[in-house]
């Protein structure tokens, strides 16, 4: 590379030391501030010519706030022309001019950055880290609107205000070794690894070892929070004295899936991975099973067993889509969305947070008034109905949302929309290990639709569902459902990340839908 672009580059000696030098002289030296504060291109200060270092970190300055001016520019333009939403924009410049721009950024947040990786949960268990953080008066920056590569966090940072303090971004598990050295976290957090967008990934066993190179490049003083019920995943970062979380469920809670037949779900599910010993790869035998391929296990070979979580969650009650009360460090939490995947989340922000300082008392409380963002559990509202919406790319995660929607008696429609676009992955063969055969067995109608609509409705008639025609779009899909359940009920539509997107755009577009709160109603899990 050459140009503005390489000659900038080439003149950056130690960015973070010159922009700290900088930000004292501007301090000191208020019409020097002035000067630093509007450079222009070519701008050399004469009376200061003797001094090497001033003209140096001058450039180094002008390079950084005219990558930051380029990048905001293309950011409106790209709006302004309807190229894109803008969103990711500015970050991919930022990455062309100013490679150190994040991390150089993120060095200026002076209480830190939390990362979240993993395959599912990563964009809850961000948002709900921030919200705690937001709630005991920090200003964070997080990538919550953009992406979650390099790209997406350039553009956060790019667009956050000066007086924020702390980072929490959700961080792509294949560009975690690549950002780590740069954002330098406190804490990393650490889902869990499900099969997720094989065509991307390969096999989780891969995943896995990403997670465990991020891990070696964490700055001294670091912690990983890690989910401990992830037997693979765990033991890939132990080396790293992971603190960790995990989910009880009530003893009877186990749904009797048709797939893994009746009783608890003991034995693996299709949704689950085979559990092999991540010491000695000998088979494990289940002691508790929360859901998928996470739980607690031994290996009767070499001994290894679970560990146990620092970090608890007992659930108590189910309020099917609504809510769940779980206990934590003996506190009851009522957490306002359904689903044992949230639970999973929340004990994970909760650890996140203690380790930041910010005891679970209060992250609880917090928690209790969380919302959750895009495609995660929303409740709209279309023709005065509600309509619950839930993303869905992996049969695990799709499993979890599965469970949710056939905890709840009152749902008895839901629409199954998936899509094919390149950020919903372009397989969805995965559709064919989802348990969908649950959602049947409750006796839910299924309505197929997104681009692959006619793929879905062929998965489904092979998991027994009635035959419904394959509706593309979705406002017709969800009308559809409507009109399969003239009592009122909420729909449920379980979308793939664009499926999603078109729902919601669609739904804004024909000023159908808003965003609703939701009464809660809580039952206790049959005993
Ligand atoms: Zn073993």
């Amino acid at each position: 590379m050459s140009g503005p672009a390489d000659r900038l580059n080439r003149v950056w000696i130690n960015p973070r030391a010159g922009y700290e030098r900088s930000v004292r002289r501007m301090m000191a030296r208020p019409r020097e501030a002035a000067r630093l504060r509007t450079p222009r291109a070519g701008l050399i200060m004469r009376e200061h010519t003797d001094d090497r270092w001033f003209k140096t970190e001058q450039r180094a300055t002008l390079g950084r706030s005219l990558a930051e001016r380029l990048a905001r520019t293309a950011g409106i333009l790209s709006r302004a022309t309807g190229a894109g939403s803008g969103t990711n924009v500015p970050g991919r410049i930022l990455e062309r001019l100013s490679p150190q721009y994040v991390a150089d950024r993120a060095a200026t947040l002076q209480d830190g950055v939390v990362v979240v990786s993993g395959t599912n949960g990563k964009t809850t268990t961000a948002s709900m880290i921030r919200d705690i953080l937001g709630r005991q008066g920090y200003t964070v920056v997080s990538n919550q609107s953009g992406g979650n590569l390099g790209a997406g966090i350039a553009s956060a940072l790019l667009a956050a205000p000066s007086s924020a303090s702390i980072g929490v971004f959700e961080v792509d598990e294949a560009a975690l070794p690549h950002m780590i050295p740069m954002l330098r976290p406190k804490v990393l957090v650490l889902t869990n690894v499900f099969r997720d967008q094989l065509d991307r990934f390969g096999e989780p066993e891969r995943v896995v070892e990403l997670l465990r190179e991020a891990e070696s490049l964490l700055p001294p003083g670091a912690r990983v929070v890690a989910n401990v019920d992830d037997s693979a995943m765990w033991e890939a970062v132990a080396d790293a004295d992971p603190i960790g979380f995990g989910v009880v469920l009530p003893a009877n809670n186990f749904r009797p899936s048709p797939k893994a037949g009746p009783g608890p779900t003991s034995q693996a599910t299709a949704a689950s991975e085979p559990e092999t010993c991540p010491a000695c790869a000998g088979q494990l035998t289940v002691l508790r099973r929360a859901v998928a391929n996470l739980g607690s296990f031994e290996c009767d070979r070499c001994g290894w067993d679970s560990a146990w979580p620092d970090y608890r969650a007992v659930v108590r009650a189910s309020g099917g889509l609504s809510g769940t009360i779980f206990e934590l460090r003996g506190i009851l939490v009522t957490l306002p969305v359904g689903g044992i995947h949230n639970v999973y989340d929340a004990a994970a922000a909760v650890a996140a947070a203690d380790v930041l300082g910010i005891p679970p008392v209060r992250s609880i409380a917090a928690l209790e008034y969380f919302e959750p963002r895009f495609g995660r559990a929303e409740v709209l509202e279309v023709d005065g109905r509600p309509v619950w919406l839930a993303l869905i790319k992996n049969p695990a995660g799709a499993g979890m949302v599965i469970e949710e929607v056939a905890s709840d008696p009152t749902i008895r429609v839901a629409v199954i929309s998936v899509s094919d676009r390149p950020a919903d992955g372009r397989d969805i063969s995965w559709i064919w290990d989802t348990d969908f055969e649950w959602l049947v067995a409750r006796g839910i109608a299924l309505i197929p639709s997104g681009r692959r609509a006619a793929d879905v409705a062929v998965r489904l008639k092979y998991a027994g569902a009635a035959s419904m025609p394959a509706l593309a779009d979705p406002v017709a899909a969800v009308r559809a459902a409507q009109a399969c359940d003239p009592g009122g009920a909420m729909v449920a539509v379980l979308a793939t990340y664009t499926a999603m997107l078109d729902v919601r755009s669609a739904l804004a577009r024909g000023r159908v839908a808003r965003v609703v709160d939701h009464p809660v109603a809580f039952t206790e899990p049959a005993q």
